[in-house]
């Protein structure tokens, strides 16, 4: 009897090995060459997203705090990232943009796309210097913008749709990505009225993601009722630091996620995080946060 609890104990533990190497050998980075995917970057509480096409064309939607931009770089170096063929700025605030330099010095950055609004900040200055620095040529994002990544692989940029004078959050650039028949929204730090705005402009069948990237670190001013019933995503990231002085996650946000059954992916909890698409089906081989 004992012989057998161990041949089964024996067993089960072989199973489990051969499974996480399974699934080591699924996270290695050729195998996701052709598929898309999306890697939710842990900067604590600031944000970095890197997007890679299945044709290695890649985007890079912010670059974490001043802190974290080593972090970033290292991630990219993990992925044997070449160059930056698209950043997107979406806002100048500090916990996006205070990373660019670091990357900025390790990394060709083709195109470069920011908000046109800018902030008096010494971090704000110091970007503008460090694309000068580097001759990175500038575009202003805004609404109606679409560029061709991969094969039925589409970039579109939503915003800024109109002056938020001094709400630098709601001069996010909003970003989709479109794959073949799979969609994923990136809000940057997009409050309500932004998303009343991506509403009233787009409307609920360009705007339906299956992968919804919350906006504002999970801050109850974004992601309202009537913003997910639009968008209706199956999947929320959330870019977050452990224990941050402004309660992000806030608990309505959670909750209006969890009543949905949305499956929540969050930084602070889950530290990276990477999402893969074949344009058709979507999966992760990190599990969801389990609350
Ligand atoms: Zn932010």
């Amino acid at each position: 009897m004992s012989i057998s609890n161990n041949q089964r104990k024996i067993a089960t533990m072989f199973f489990i090995i051969c499974f996480m190497l399974f699934l080591t050998s699924c996270t290695n980075s050729s195998d996701f060459d052709s598929l898309l995917s999306i890697h939710m970057i842990d900067v604590g509480q600031s944000e970095s997203i890197l997007i890679i096409a299945p044709n290695g064309n890649t985007i890079l939607i912010d670059a974490g705090d001043e802190v974290s931009g080593r972090k970033v770089v290292r991630y990219l170096k993990k992925r044997k990232i070449d160059d930056i063929d698209v950043m997107i700025v979406t806002h100048p605030h500090s916990d996006h943009i205070g990373g660019v330099e670091a990357v900025a010095n390790k990394y060709v950055i083709d195109k470069f796309f920011m908000p046109d609004i800018t902030h008096n900040t010494e971090t704000f200055e110091g970007l503008l210097q460090v694309l000068e620095e580097h001759n990175i040529d500038v575009s202003f994002g805004k609404k109606n913008m679409r560029m061709r990544i991969d094969d039925n692989l589409y970039l579109f940029l939503l915003s800024p749709i109109k002056n938020h004078s001094d709400n630098l959050n709601n001069w996010s650039i909003v970003a989709k990505i479109q794959y073949n028949e799979k969609s994923f929204l990136f809000t940057g730090d997009a409050e309500h009225e932004l998303e009343m705005d991506l509403i009233e402009k787009y409307g609920a069948s360009f705007l339906r993601s299956h992968v919804l990237k919350i906006g504002h670190h999970g801050s109850n001013t974004s992601t309202t009722e009537q913003f997910l019933d639009i968008v209706q995503p199956n999947v929320a990231l959330i870019s977050v630091g452990k224990e941050n002085p402004y309660g992000f996650p806030h608990r309505e946000v959670i909750n209006r996620l969890i009543s949905r059954n949305i499956l929540i992916y969050r930084t602070d909890e889950q530290s990276n995080i990477v999402i893969l698409s074949d344009g058709f089906e979507i999966w992760s081989y990190d599990a969801p946060w389990f609350h």
